[in-house]
């Protein structure tokens, strides 16, 4: 008998030691981010896609920042010729730079780096003695952080742009020069605002405030936050007399904090600002903080984004508009969709939802990929859902450097990790090494997504301690399965945050696999926006789909039936390597689609995302929460 109770023992012994149920985080334990450098692409979807971006963005740019480049030679005090900057000009060089830093953080380049060392001693050349660093202000002559001049003024906007790549070179190089330059300036500002002489303030386009944060992570100095938080409180309280017409909610001015409801003005801005504020929540714990965060989430992902990611429908001020105000030809800014991938990621970090990952998939691999050409060297301002014939255009105005330090951060984020815990948020091929305080995890990832469902997460180092595997289960997927080492887990062990979550003491070789399934989806949206009415989009995975005049007989009006027949077919030469749905409409004439992303990259064409569905019955059903969910046409 004591032998058979000893057996049992270790039976259950073993099973408790294999597998436990996750526990909640502990209070205060924080979400942290790997460097870039520590994630390695390779393969996959994203290793050529960043391998074009390496060879082709990056070269094909120095040309639009050669004037930012002249104007931190005039502040310096050498002889130029040629145009100079503008006024937002030196925050376009900043994002280049962070750019080429992520690059070079996975691909070491020394004639890359002696570039940017070269212009990293021009910009310490160009800043003042007492740190400010706006060469176009200083060249100018006009007062920095002039308060006649805050709501249309881009100090900060350049300042956070420069911080923030002053930071990735430091992470990605191990040198401190640039880092050193970006710390002075922002101890002017924080001198300028809230020393002895201060007076509050706020630059019109919102950035430094999660640039002050992002530097606090990597610098704990507790005047960053203060100074981050202190551009939010100011805001909304008269503070800062406008210079002209333009409505204060236009630049985050119109109310305070604690009483704004919604995201309202130009969307880049208000996007900013509320990643701004969700990094404040998360680093002061502020439970006023992190309800206006969660507000600004719910009306923003609830009621104002596009199937595809995309926010800030009005051309008029780059704005919001009003609740389910989506239509298909809306303005939709590169930079507000990068914006939202970082709201997405802080949204996470603060609440640990699968749902805020959701987002930033959504964005990331459609409305974000769509902006920039599959060249490389191209891309759009504006990323409309229905489009004709539009060229596209290489406007340095501010979204091409944008898109690219976006598209450099896939690798951040893809993985978060705490003490003792690790997500993998988005499905990459290649490898990260976390540094969690219960011991270095390494990840090998190998998976064809988002073309197949199918992931393989390979463990290679042994834990001291147990660690939680966090695998965001996303929302769009129907059915899953999931391994580990080759042995069916049933039931899934799926976290209320939408996690699937195990628990054990790794050994190294130990293998999860995740197996999703991939249907095309035909996806309704919410009644109230009315552009939508009686139409669908076409997802696979989180790739969005739609139709291009040139892949259709010149047209883009067909109308499904109940059945369309949807086969998927791999085109391996089709416009860098997709994967199309084709099918059958309801009059029974072919049809093909492509990945929003991929539109819009070969000859004249028209595009539309929302095609006409016969047999919707709008309103049969409760919506809730959702703003975009998958059509039932048997429903009553
Ligand atoms: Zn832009």
């Amino acid at each position: 008998m004591a032998v058979v109770r000893a057996t049992l023992c270790v039976l259950v012994c073993l099973a408790s030691a294999w597998q436990s149920p996750c526990a909640e985080p502990a209070a205060g334990e924080r979400i942290r981010l790997p460097a870039a450098r520590d994630v390695k692409i390779d393969g996959g979807f994203w290793g050529p896609r960043l391998k074009i971006y390496q060879e082709k963005a990056i070269p094909h740019s120095w040309q639009y920042v050669a004037g930012e480049i002249r104007a931190l030679q005039k502040a310096a005090g050498q002889p130029v010729q040629g145009d100079l900057n503008g006024t937002w000009g030196e925050a376009n060089l900043y994002k280049f730079m962070e750019t080429v830093a992520h690059s070079l953080g996975t691909h070491p380049d020394p004639v890359l780096q002696k570039r940017m060392d070269e212009i990293i001693s021009l910009i310490g050349a160009a800043q003042r003695p007492d740190g400010y660093a706006h060469a176009y202000i200083v060249n100018s002559g006009k007062p920095p952080w002039d308060p006649a001049f805050l709501d249309g003024s881009h100090d900060g906007y350049v300042l956070g742009h420069m911080i923030e790549a002053a930071i990735e070179y430091h992470a990605s190089t191990g040198k401190r020069s640039f880092l050193d330059i970006a710390t002075r300036a922002a101890d002017q500002a924080y001198e300028h605002f809230l020393g002895k002489n201060g007076q509050p303030g706020f630059c019109g386009h919102a950035e430094l405030e999660m640039a002050l944060v992002e530097l606090y992570r990597v610098v704990p100095e507790p005047r960053y936050l203060e100074l981050a938080r202190a551009f939010i409180e100011w805001r909304g309280r008269n503070k800062v007399k406008p210079a002209g017409p333009t409505p204060r909610a236009y630049f985050q001015d119109g109310q305070p904090l604690r009483e704004q409801r919604t995201l309202e003005g130009h969307a880049v801005r208000a996007v900013f600002f509320a990643t701004g504020a969700t990094d404040v929540a998360i680093e002061t714990g502020d439970a006023d903080y992190r309800l206006a965060a969660n507000r600004f989430w719910d009306s923003t992902t609830l009621r104002r984004m596009t199937i595809t990611g995309s926010i800030g429908p009005r051309k008029e001020h780059e704005a919001f508009g009003e609740d389910y105000e989506l239509p298909n030809n809306g303005y939709y800014e590169s930079c507000a969709a990068c914006g939202l991938a970082d709201f997405a990621q802080r949204m996470f970090m603060l609440e640990r939802q699968a749902e805020s990952a959701d987002v930033l998939e959504r964005t990331l691999y459609n409305a974000i990929l769509h902006g920039i050409s599959l060249d490389g060297v191209s891309s759009y301002y504006g990323n409309p859902l229905s489009d004709r014939d539009n060229p596209r255009y290489n406007s340095w105005v501010c979204c091409p450097p944008n898109l690219s330090r976006t598209l450099f951060q896939v690798g951040r984020y893809a993985y978060a990790y705490s003490d003792s815990a690790v997500y993998v948020n988005l499905y990459i091929a290649g490898s990260a090494s976390l540094p969690l305080k219960a011991g270095e995890v390494k990840l090998n990832v190998a998976t064809e997504y988002p073309w197949d469902g199918r992931v393989s997460v390979k463990i290679e180092t042994d834990a001291a301690r147990p660690i939680a595997l966090n695998l965001r289960r996303p929302a769009w997927c129907p059915a899953a399965k999931l391994t580990i080492n080759g042995q069916l887990v049933e039931p899934m062990p799926l976290t209320e945050r939408g996690y699937i979550c195990i628990q054990r003491q790794w050994k190294s070789g130990d293998t999860v696999e995740l197996l999703m399934e991939m249907p095309v989806q035909r996806i309704e949206a919410h009644p109230n926006i009315h552009d939508c009415a009686g139409k669908v989009a076409l997802q696979r995975g989180p790739i969005i789909c739609g139709i291009e005049s040139l892949d259709n007989d010149g047209r883009t009006d067909l109308e499904l039936g109940a059945d369309p027949a949807f086969q998927v077919a791999v085109e391996r030469d089709l416009l860098g390597g997709v994967t199309v749905i084709r099918g059958k409409a309801a009059n029974g004439n072919p049809f093909m689609a492509i990945p929003f992303y991929a539109m819009a990259n070969r000859a004249k064409s028209a595009q539309e995302v929302w095609i006409k569905q016969a047999g919707i019955t709008p309103g049969s059903e409760w919506w809730t929460g959702q703003l975009y969910r998958p059509l039932k046409l048997d429903r009553k």
